[in-house]
């Protein structure tokens, strides 16, 4: 039995006699987990993916070490206030997809199904219900939510709240952008920052809060930079380092651990040679002192560890979640010459800096510009767009089980995608729940498109 194994079952064996000795189990095996992420030898990961699954997983446990400071959040919930606050915010996407790596999701869903959430609910939510209905999560300090992108955020959350009798702080998002629009969330965080205050029993440290300003901007700048360079330069990925980005770029925005992997990414890009095609632009001078952006690169280093790389490799755009226990898509993907996973849509969805004079309108802004609010079409456009900048080949989408977000938009997402070019494939499963996939069918259908795709070398 490996490591994992004995890990998932010693949780599923426990979690519901024994709430707090699994709690402090899961702490213990995460810190385990996080010194077994430091880099050794022979990796191939990138310093900065190295990094970042040690700062996601240090976020993870931080958050579940102290209830007493810990935010229950969605992932769009305004990041920088609650690091303003001292606070360490726990969304459900990020928390479920760590209970679903150490494989102890499979008991936190049942547990959910038998309390009466429907099992048509998305797994996300559904096991981090479980987990709020069986002990494993602690009362947090706050609850905060808002109606952007899925219905799940406006149920959970109330469920949550109720459970522990508590209020919630719920963000209403208009689904265009106007003045009027931006004035409305505007006034609806200036609340939210009143009701952290009054939670917390102390003002909000206004310099802290533009400190948290400013490492997003630049994190935004280094995002953009490097997207600007992935247009043209190769870079070795892997499914799950995708999921934790997703983590860092929303909940993580405003700390220094974002701000320092969004730099060291971009450093690890740089350091790779400039292929042939490619539109990547923008190449303007380093951001700080000390970069290198010569646009050059070299042969030494990191490319020899990558020596197989075939310039006919197929550039591949994800859409949305990533089930990143399923092994068939790991062996197709991770660190691959031949199938570069580029990124993922949630990857790019809210690159939008915060204007330090007026941070809470910026804030505002960003709610209501993330393409995944409103209209499916707005993301359609994003996600096409994107895929033409990185002279992407193919896209894949991820349909997650019980999402009406991700369903609900996918043929028009593909629509657009074919009319712009793009090859597109549309693939359902769950990302949570290892029993919602099924990987014999998923290794056919993602070989069958790949195979198509080689076809047309
Ligand atoms: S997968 Fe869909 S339903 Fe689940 S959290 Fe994400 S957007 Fe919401």
């Amino acid at each position: 039995m490996s490591a994992v194994d004995f890990f998932g079952k010693t949780v599923e064996r426990n979690f519901r006699r024994r709430p707090r000795f699994t709690r402090g189990f899961l702490r213990i095996g995460y810190a385990a987990q996080q010194r077994l992420l430091r880099r050794r030898r022979g990796d191939r990961r990138l310093p900065s993916q190295a990094f970042l699954e040690q700062a996601t997983m240090r976020a993870m446990r931080r958050a579940l070490a102290d209830p007493s400071r810990c935010a229950l959040v969605n992932m769009f919930a305004p990041a920088e206030l609650l690091h303003a606050m001292g606070l360490r915010p726990l969304c459900a996407e990020g928390f479920s997809s760590f209970l679903s790596g150490g494989k102890c999701e499979r008991g936190y869903l049942d547990f959910a199904s038998e309390k009466g959430v429907p099992e048509t609910y998305c797994s996300y939510h559904r096991a981090l219900l479980g987990a709020v209905h069986s002990g494993l999560l602690q009362k947090p300090r706050f609850i905060i939510t808002s109606s952007s992108v899925c219905d799940a955020n406006t149920s959970t959350f109330r469920e949550a709240a109720s459970h522990y009798g508590m209020e919630k702080f719920y963000i209403d998002v208009p689904h265009e952008e106007s003045e009027e629009a931006v004035a409305y969330v505007r006034t609806q965080l200036e609340r939210l920052v009143a009701f952290l205050e009054e939670g917390m029993g102390r003002r909000m440290d206004q310099d802290a809060l533009r400190l948290a300003a400013l490492r997003t901007n630049e994190s935004v700048r280094y995002q953009r930079k490097f997207i600007d360079e992935l247009a043209r330069r190769e870079f070795p990925n892997y499914i799950s380092a995708e999921m934790h980005r997703i983590i860092v770029g929303h909940n993580l925005l405003g700390t220094e651990d974002a701000l320092k992997f969004f730099r060291m990414q971009y450093e690890d890009i740089m350091e790779f040679p400039v292929q042939g095609g490619g539109t990547g632009l923008n190449v303007d001078g380093g951001i700080r002192d000390g970069l290198h952006v010569d646009g050059g690169g070299d042969d030494s280093g990191f490319n020899q560890r990558f020596p197989d790389s075939d310039p006919r490799a197929k550039r591949i755009i994800w859409c949305h979640v990533l089930p990143y226990y399923a092994v068939p898509l790991k062996k197709l993907f991770d660190f691959s010459d031949r199938y570069r996973l580029l990124i993922s849509d949630l990857n790019f969805d809210q690159l939008t800096e915060l204007d330090e004079s007026d941070i809470l309108g910026s804030m505002a802004r960003r709610l209501i510009r993330n393409h995944f609010n409103g209209s499916a079409l707005r993301r359609a456009e994003s996600v096409t767009d994107m895929a033409k900048r990185l002279e992407a080949d193919a896209a894949i989408i991820f349909c997650q089980w019980g999402c009406k977000h991700s369903n609900g938009g996918a043929f028009l997402l593909r629509d657009a995608l074919v009319a712009a070019g793009v090859n597109t494939l549309v693939i359902d499963g769950d990302a949570v729940d290892r029993r919602g996939t099924n990987d014999g069918q998923l290794a056919t259908r993602m070989q069958a498109f790949l195979e198509m795709l080689d076809g047309g070398r």
